[in-house]
């Protein structure tokens, strides 16, 4: 039985009752990315109950985020999100779990992340991620539910493996770099992450009840209100769940050197991961500019530049959106 009240208005509720709850408390759940979408899902999934939530996501909260990304606040820019999430959910809910990984996830750290958990929830911002969580839910029989939003629009499909298609029987190879729009070239209101996020945290609680679950491609349009939900089939000779061909957890780890999405930085990842003493970090940048340590991030402002290093060596370095100079800032600045 449920002992206080917290729950009292969801309880009512014919389609959960007392031992609905009871599954929704006992229930492990990773949200991956904290953005509009992850906060927004995180919000919703803690306030209902759900027992143990590990809230995953690499990048620091920046001021272009509080548009659309709730939970977060302006003294938290320049602090990891997942992080800085973990604290507000557990501020929110005291009673659950909370766990929170500031990390870039890839596959060498993906299933051991998502084991044990009985839900994923996509709150990433770029197709790598999603293929890479689409072969690692498909291989581990884990359902996850797509999600993304752009502009004025956004979509959602829930993947249970083997049961339904999966996101390479939606999408059979990643577009090509450049060739999606992203929220840094056209921009999002952010009414529409808000809903997709509201239709994905419905969705996990019904897959948690054992209730029946949307099966097709949702797509709506916040401005326009077209709504659609595309019926989707399993592709014949799929390479994720038809040839269980999972390329995206056999990729070769290289460092790795991207642009973020929503901002002027590019993060760098090193080939192997470190451990850097802040101390020893501190010790030698505070000469060259302003330095502020977080338990989880040193953040040294350089002229035009902010270099955020992490304990194993990544870095986002905010100010300039070209690579060379990113490295070059890694390079004489970190050293490593
Ligand atoms: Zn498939």
């Amino acid at each position: 039985m449920i002992k206080n009240n917290r729950y009292s208005r969801q309880i009512l509720l014919n389609k959960i009752q007392n031992e609905g709850q009871e599954k929704i408390a006992e229930s492990k759940i990773t949200i991956i990315g904290c953005g509009a979408l992850g906060t927004n899902i995180a919000n919703n999934l803690a306030r209902c109950g759900i027992g143990q939530i590990t809230v995953v996501d690499r990048d620091i909260i920046e001021l272009n985020n509080l548009q659309r990304q709730n939970l977060y606040d302006e003294k938290d820019v320049g602090l990891p999100k997942a992080s800085v999430l973990s604290e507000k959910l557990q501020n929110i809910n005291s009673e659950i779990r909370i766990n929170s990984i500031v990390d870039d996830i890839n596959n060498k750290n993906i299933e051991k992340i998502i084991k044990k958990t009985k839900i994923v929830l996509d709150g990433t911002d770029n197709m790598l991620t999603r293929f890479l969580i689409n072969d690692a839910c498909v291989k581990n029989d884990i359902p996850w539910i797509y999600g993304g939003a752009i502009e004025t629009e956004g979509m959602t499909m829930n993947i249970i493996p083997h049961k339904t298609p999966c996101l390479r029987c939606l999408i059979e190879n990643i577009p090509k770099p450049g060739s999606l729009p992203t929220c840094d070239t056209i921009g999002v209101l952010n009414t529409i992450p808000n809903v997709i996020a509201n239709i994905q945290s419905t969705e996990a609680i019904k897959i948690i009840l054992n209730k029946e679950i949307n099966n097709g491609l949702i797509v709506y349009n916040i401005w326009s209100h077209d709504f659609n939900n595309y019926k989707i089939k399993i592709r014949e000779n799929c390479k994720c769940c038809g040839k269980h061909n999972f390329e995206y957890l056999k990729k070769e780890k290289k460092e790795e050197i991207i642009s973020i999405c929503g901002s002027g930085a590019i993060q760098i990842t090193p080939e192997n991961k470190m451990s850097i003493s802040f101390e020893d970090l501190l010790f030698r940048l505070k000469k060259v500019g302003k330095v502020d340590i977080h338990p989880m991030v040193l953040r040294v402002k350089i002229n035009d530049y902010e270099i955020n290093i992490f304990r194993d060596g990544r870095a986002i370095i905010i100010g300039t959106n070209d690579k060379k100079m990113a490295k070059s800032l890694y390079a004489k600045y970190i050293g490593l």
